[in-house]
């Protein structure tokens, strides 16, 4: 199908709707993580003994950047039109659902997303993980090929791919040249997926 026909629009939230703000590689030197390689799992491969208090600091971390959030040029346009015409829309994000809230509330972009498809770590197996593509589309009743997922980042595109959605690269940094097999569509900033 394609994509503007499509209902139902799955949005990774840092980067994508707001402006990108975290240095991944300033908070793994924080957390005192090894570079390069994802937080999450690093965390996640460690005894709840260590990783405990690294998650704290983490959330504790990403509240404050959540609290500054700015939207992404295009991000209101989009959604207003989306909304507009009845499709449904939700979050996936690798933050917590709480802090989602406070980064959808801070950019003015909360009243698009209704609470319960607004998934976090808390909610579902990270992305690249499907997990929380499709348990969004159960909420909705939804089938894959009519949705569509999209993200800044290459575990977005990997998720929506092993959701079996559409997948849109947000390439706003233009990093995306060796992502190519993941994305079916790549925009250098959302307005570009405005109707008409
Ligand atoms: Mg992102």
């Amino acid at each position: 199908m394609p994509l503007l026909d499509r209902r139902h629009w799955i949005f990774d939230l840092d980067g994508t709707l707001t402006l990108a703000q975290h240095d991944f590689d300033a908070i793994r030197r924080d957390l005192g993580l090894e570079p390069g390689r994802p937080i999450l799992e690093q965390l996640a491969a460690m005894p709840p003994s260590k990783s405990d208090p690294l998650h704290d600091e983490l959330e504790r971390m990403e509240e404050d950047l959540a609290r500054e959030a700015q939207m992404a040029p295009g991000a209101h346009d989009l959604l207003s039109a989306l909304h507009a015409t009845g499709c449904r829309l939700g979050i996936l994000t690798r933050n917590k659902r709480r802090l989602a809230h406070i980064a959808l509330q801070a950019t003015g972009l909360a009243r698009f997303f209704e609470a319960p498809v607004v998934f976090g770590r808390d909610d579902a197996e990270p992305k690249p993980s499907p997990d929380g593509i499709q348990q969004i589309l159960d909420i909705w009743g939804a089938t894959p090929s009519d949705a569509v997922m999209l993200g800044d980042y290459v575990f977005d595109l990997q998720a929506g791919r092993n959701a079996g959605t559409a997948t849109v690269l947000v390439d706003l940094l233009e990093r995306g040249e060796d992502w190519g097999a993941w994305f079916d569509v790549r925009v250098r900033g959302l307005a570009e997926l405005l109707p008409g």
